[in-house]
């Protein structure tokens, strides 16, 4: 039989040190990597929401989006080719009232529903930052200036865990560059450092490391060597198991002109734009809070619940 063994993390403790603070951040919903937040947690949420706006560069353009967005715009992206594992798309019932009752009796009759599910125009989105290059191709070529965003959105990808810092439902907040080589590779190194500060007033202790996606599949294996080898990716990882290896809590991204290329997003001179990112996985750094402060945000270094105001 063939194991799916693709992109498999490596294998955990038998049990995780995460697992302690669950109560204090979560309560089940039954489903692995969907959880209810508590207030605790969430307040942390918010005050690093807060955090992160505080340094937000001039002139930043601020959108939020829904979870879901256009499927047709994701398969455009190129996301069924990188990562078809991970995607999670809307189906609903459609037709006349009679049919969709018909579907639905089918459950209470002990019987399957679901296999009367059409795919709907709609996916979860799966990463902030995707939504916001066709709205900025669609205002024609990128000043010379080129774009900044600050985007955030609720985030699927179908990646059951049972540990508490890899979930299916999960907030990413992001700043996004459009423009040229130069500006991308200026906003991610200055952005690598404003993030290793931030990381220093939190009190989190971290690595920065090249990094690559967990591309899927035999073919993934050689995108991502070469992401690696053009260090298009960095990761900041915090330790949250000891000395077992970091969870990657923000990324630095650089796509070159995938974007650009995709979307017809162009500069003044008809070259393809060159896009970048950085991400704050929010869940993931307020489990690391969590997991390097204690459960008792009241028993938190001063300086830190200072910096969050908390
Ligand atoms: P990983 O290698 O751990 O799977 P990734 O490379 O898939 O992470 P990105 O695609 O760079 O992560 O996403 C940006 C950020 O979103 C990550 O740095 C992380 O903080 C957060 N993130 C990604 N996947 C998850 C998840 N399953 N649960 C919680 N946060 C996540
Ligand atoms: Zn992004
Ligand atoms: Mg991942």
């Amino acid at each position: 039989m063939n194991m799916p063994v693709m992109n498999a993390p490596a294998s955990p403790p038998a049990t995780d040190p995460l697992d302690a603070l669950f109560d204090a951040m979560f309560k089940p919903m039954n489903a692995q990597g969907v959880y209810a937040r508590t207030g605790a947690y969430e307040s942390v949420v918010e005050a690093l929401a807060a955090f992160i706006s505080a340094r937000r560069e001039a002139e930043t353009e601020v959108f939020r989006f829904p979870p879901v967005m256009s499927r047709a715009h994701l398969e455009r992206h190129g996301y069924l080719k990188s990562f078809p594992n991970l995607l999670g798309c809307v189906s609903c019932l459609e037709g006349t009232e009679t049919e969709i009752r018909a579907s639905a009796d089918k459950h209470l009759e002990g019987g399957d529903w679901t296999a009367d599910l059409e795919t709907a125009d709609l996916v979860l989105t799966p990463a902030a930052c995707y939504p916001v290059y066709p709205i900025a191709a669609a205002r024609g070529a990128v000043p010379a200036t080129g774009y900044r965003f600050d985007v955030a959105c609720d985030c699927f990808r179908r990646e059951p865990s049972r540990h508490l810092d890899r979930l299916q439902s999960f907030r990413m907040r992001e700043y996004v560059r459009i423009g040229t080589p130069e500006q991308i590779v200026a906003f991610r190194e200055s952005w690598i450092a404003t993030a290793t500060a931030m990381a220093d007033e939190l009190g989190l202790p971290y690595t920065v490391e090249t990094a690559s996606d967990p591309f899927f599949g035999r073919l993934g294996q050689i995108m991502a060597f070469s992401q690696l080898e053009q260090a298009l990716k960095f990761e900041l990882l915090i330790p949250l198991r000891g000395a077992a290896a970091g969870t990657a809590c923000m990324s630095f991204n650089y796509h070159r002109e995938h974007f650009g290329t995709t979307w017809g997003l162009n500069l003044e001179d008809g070259e393809p734009a060159h896009t970048g990112c950085v991400a704050f996985g929010m869940d993931r750094l307020a489990v690391a809070l969590f997991a390097t402060h204690g459960e008792r945000i009241d028993a938190w270094p001063a300086p830190v619940r200072a910096a969050l105001k908390l």
